[in-house]
């Protein structure tokens, strides 16, 4: 079996009141973090859970929420599977659901079966509540979890004690805790909480088991963690631009990422432009940082069709070009004899910035000059973002090998790219530049896709 690779997004909550609407709302602002499927948990003696395939505020019904009895529950959003699952158990009733991705699952799912398992689609998510139910006990579970998993997990775990919340020992996705006077809350980011008006308490660290009940937040056990490895591009890219991960604001992030690439410019004799302009939505954030460092003036060029789905998130590459085309039109008058820089977070594919590249020069644009925040995408994540062969990587064509030791090397990556694209030039950030950029040290960070170095021991 090839190993689910997912994006998604994972909330629970304990209030004094009912909590469906709060999980409603919760995983609505992590829509971003994938729109195949949708889910709710909720727990009133016994467990209600509806999922679906689709959106969030396309799916639940009124009706369907009025079934969501409780005060406490889990919600879930993904790209691949539907979450949360429900087990009935020696545990008792349990739900669950998770972010990320667990690349043994192969060798797991032998295992298990070797042993008399038996498994309904032989899915992450069957695997890590097995493995839980096995233990004897959640917080056992969770500890057999860590050992038996090589891989990335953001997890949550309804059941009549409360919420279970635990990330894996690396931190590789990101999980924070927040509360009001009446809830306590855990979110894959920080807007789900921020826009249900609650506190941002702090980060759960990695190989923290939290329970979340009437009593807060409790730390039932703290497992030891060899070294972290955040994923760093949930900073240029994943995480939405109004999220705090890790101590680390995701606006000024790219913010930063983007005045690197404008002292990159200027070391290098500087780029006479009319304007700076975002691929939106993820481009806006290193446009305004490549904007405040050069000088050169902020520019919208695409309108952003607010109701059209992130590329990089759909499910096949036909659905992606689909997409791609349907989400942004070009504003011609703002374009028209421009010599434009053109930020985006990354080229994974080159399908979107190709089209866009293209777009703009048919709309009268003289140059068009791209930069990108994130270095050549060299490696397939592993741990839970859906780039899935290295076919998929448009800089590995050129740079067979994936390694780039030089600027040279670089420069040479990055004139081939513009061919490609069909732009005046390119230039990403440098490793270097871009861990310079977030102010996290190095060994804190996975970078796998540039450097192909995987952090797990
Ligand atoms: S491989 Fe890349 S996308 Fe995957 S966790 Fe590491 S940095 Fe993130």
């Amino acid at each position: 079996m090839k190993s689910v690779q997912d994006n998604c997004g994972v909330f629970g909550i304990y209030s004094n009141f009912a909590c469906v609407q709060d999980i409603y709302g919760g995983i609505d602002f992590l829509q971003h973090r994938g729109q195949e499927y949708c889910g709710i948990a909720t727990f009133d003696g016994i467990i209600h859970q509806i999922t679906h395939y689709g959106k969030v505020g396309n799916t639940f019904t009124d009706a369907e929420l009025r079934l969501l009895t409780g005060t406490m529950g889990i919600g879930h959003v993904s790209l691949w599977e539907r979450q949360p699952v429900m087990w009935q158990s020696r545990l008792g009733e349990i739900s669950v659901a998770f972010s990320g991705n667990i690349i043994n699952a192969s060798e797991l799912i032998e295992e298990m079966k070797s042993r008399g398992h038996a498994f309904y689609r032989s899915q992450n998510i069957e695997v890590i509540a097995k493995i839980i139910i096995e233990a004897g006990d959640i917080i056992s579970g969770i500890c057999d979890l860590s050992q038996k998993v090589v891989g990335a997990y953001s997890l949550v775990v309804l059941t009549k004690e409360g919420i279970y919340a635990t990330r894996d020992v690396y931190g590789f996705r990101p999980f924070i805790l927040g509360k009001d006077a009446r809830r306590y809350a855990v979110s894959s980011e920080s807007r789900a909480l921020q826009n249900l008006e609650m506190d941002i308490v702090r980060d759960v660290r990695p190989g923290e088991i939290v329970l979340i009940n009437e009593r807060g937040f409790q730390t039932q056990k703290q497992l030891d963690s060899p070294r972290r490895a955040h994923c760093a591009f949930e900073w240029a890219y994943t995480a939405s631009i109004d999220s705090i991960i890790d101590g680390l604001f995701v606006q000024e992030a790219r913010n930063n990422l983007g005045q690197s690439l404008a002292q990159r410019d200027m070391e290098e004799g500087g780029l006479e432009a009319d304007i700076v302009a975002p691929v939106p939505m993820s481009g806006i954030g290193h446009a305004l940082g490549y904007h405040k460092r050069s000088q050169i003036t902020y520019q919208d060029v695409f309108l952003y069709n607010r109701y059209a789905d992130r590329s990089y998130t759909q499910s096949s590459q036909q659905a992606r070009e689909r997409m791609a085309k349907r989400k942004l039109s070009v504003l011609r008058y703002a374009v028209e004899n421009k010599k434009i820089v053109l930020c985006d977070d990354s080229i994974v594919r080159g399908t979107q910035i190709l089209h866009k590249v293209r777009d703009l020069k048919k709309a009268g644009a003289k140059e068009v000059h791209v930069r990108i925040a994130c270095p050549p995408l060299m490696y397939p994540c592993d741990f839970g973002v859906s780039t899935r062969s290295y076919g998929e990587l448009a800089a590995r064509q050129y740079f067979k090998s994936g390694d780039i030791t030089s600027l040279s090397q670089l420069q040479e990556l990055e004139a081939w790219m513009a061919t490609q694209i069909d732009a005046d030039s390119v230039k990403y950030n440098s490793i270097d530049q871009f861990v310079s950029a977030l102010g996290i040290p190095r060994g804190d960070l996975c970078l796998k896709c540039w450097d192909g170095v995987r952090p797990i021991m």
